[in-house]
């Protein structure tokens, strides 16, 4: 925040906000602007996604009962700060993921289909992945970001919201894109930007804020859209997004990439009255927090012009050794098994990963040296249905790190609570040992 001018509802309006609004002028209409200033005196709201594949709807709202439903995304909810939905159990032990309720509508209108390869170029820390994860059927999807830091935060919230069909990576597309010629049946671009639909929620994006940045992005964008169009097959669909209010990062970017693709079109979506068009481009959306209930947000749909048959996967590799006896509990059969830095992981079809470093290969089932030990990923993504449900408070004493009695037949087992697997104990002769990773013991 660069010099505070005055003062609305206890949030400044800067010279940057200033600035920034001035330069939109020669695109939307004053009133808009107008509009957007008044909404971004106003303070943030809060959002998240529910992992409706640990926990139902019902018994969510049963939990939290003031959380007020999106309009129109399944599984999302609005909630107030008080709630403190953050620091709560429910959401360390992959519950929800917690995110601006503009950031939810681009993930489900690039709408993943069953048994697709999805891309996500530049998806950490990992919002929209988890989003798409979570609505992919029996598909995959390759998740990557530029910023290997970045990419071991999104590999930490697949891991935490147990998601089991996302590969992560980090590196630039500009060297391994020709290993992925018309690979992908879906790509997610939430293209790198200059952020000013974010100013509300980080301060430091808008003492970064300037036109030349956002000139500079434009045609990382370019570049970024054009490697995407040739990874993905004729007949699929880039959904482009971006957090950026300014035109040249929104309808000039993808009316820019166009005029160089005739093989591309933007693809009309359904309307909604909190949606503002531009003329230039009507088929894209800008979600304005004059309008729409959330920061800001601008995506258009473009679909490949012609069609090619969609994936149709490769058998999954077994894993040539002969695999520890606690896995063929968990339903590995035909999943695609890898090892990888002496750890094996599962993903449901293969995934090419070339060109691009490998952080987690799906699910990670455990260190394999010197002997086999299940990973707590394996518990979260496929414990399900193999676990010894827990009551509060001895959930509690596991996720402080305690060892406990309970009942049950020796062995590595998966203890949940709610429904929602927890992790390892190894049980022995009723007492269970806590294999919960220090790093993440807590007392509630
Ligand atoms: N989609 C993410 C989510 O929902 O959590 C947010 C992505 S953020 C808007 C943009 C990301 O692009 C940043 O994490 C940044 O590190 C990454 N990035 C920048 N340049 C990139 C590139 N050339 N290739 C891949 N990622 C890049």
């Amino acid at each position: 925040m660069r010099v505070k001018g005055f003062s609305f509802r206890g949030n400044p309006v800067t010279i940057t906000d200033m600035e920034m609004l001035d330069s939109l002028r020669p695109y939307y209409e004053e009133e808009e602007i107008l509009l957007l200033e008044e909404a971004l005196k106003k303070p943030s709201t809060h959002a998240l996604y529910l992992n409706h594949h640990l926990i139902s709807d019902e018994d969510f709202q049963a939990l939290y009962p003031g959380l007020r439903a999106h309009p129109f995304i399944p599984h999302a909810y609005y909630f107030e700060q008080e709630d403190a939905l953050g620091k709560s159990l429910l959401h360390n032990i992959g519950g929800f993921y917690i995110l601006d309720a503009a950031s939810m509508v681009s993930p489900y209108f690039l709408s993943p289909k069953k048994g697709e390869r999805i891309l996500d170029i530049a998806a950490a820390p990992g919002g929209k992945t988890s989003i798409l994860s979570l609505m992919l059927e029996d598909g995959v999807l390759l998740s990557n970001d530029l910023s290997y830091k970045r990419a071991l935060e999104l590999s930490g919230n697949v891991e935490r919201l147990g998601l089991s069909n996302v590969v992560v990576t980090s590196g630039d597309f500009e060297a391994a894109h020709p290993q992925y010629e018309e690979y992908f049946d879906a790509i997610m671009l939430d293209a790198p930007c200059s952020g000013s639909a974010m100013f509300r929620k980080d301060a430091r994006l808008e003492q970064d804020w300037s036109k030349e940045k956002v000139l500079k992005n434009h045609e990382v964008q370019l570049r970024l859209l054009h490697l995407a169009s040739t990874m993905l097959r004729p007949g699929g669909r880039i959904l482009y997004s971006t957090c950026s209010f300014s035109y040249e990062e929104d309808e000039g970017s993808v009316l820019g990439f166009l005029k160089e693709h005739e093989d591309f079109e933007a693809v009309p979506l359904m309307d909604h009255p909190c949606f503002y068009h531009h003329k230039d481009l009507p088929e894209g959306i800008h979600l304005f927090p004059s309008h729409y209930e959330g920061e800001g947000q601008f995506l258009c749909l473009l679909r490949k012009k012609g069609e090619k048959e969609g994936t149709i996967f490769e058998k999954g590799r077994a894993f040539a050794g002969k695999l520890d006896p606690i896995l063929k509990d968990f339903d590995l059969e035909g999943k695609d098994i890898r090892l990888h830095n002496d750890a094996l992981y599962a993903l449901p079809h293969p995934m090419r990963v070339s060109g691009l470093s490998l952080l987690r290969y799906g699910v990670k089932l455990g260190e394999t040296s010197p002997r086999f030990l299940p990973d707590i990923a394996l518990a979260r993504a496929l414990g399900k249905g193999h676990d010894i449900p827990l009551i509060k408070e001895k959930a509690l004493a596991y996720l402080a790190g305690e060892t406990f009695p309970l009942d049950g037949g020796d062995g590595f087992r998966v203890v949940s609570y709610l429904g929602i697997p927890l992790g390892f104990v190894k049980l022995t002769k009723g007492v269970a040992k806590n294999h919960y990773p220090k790093g993440l013991r807590r007392r509630y």
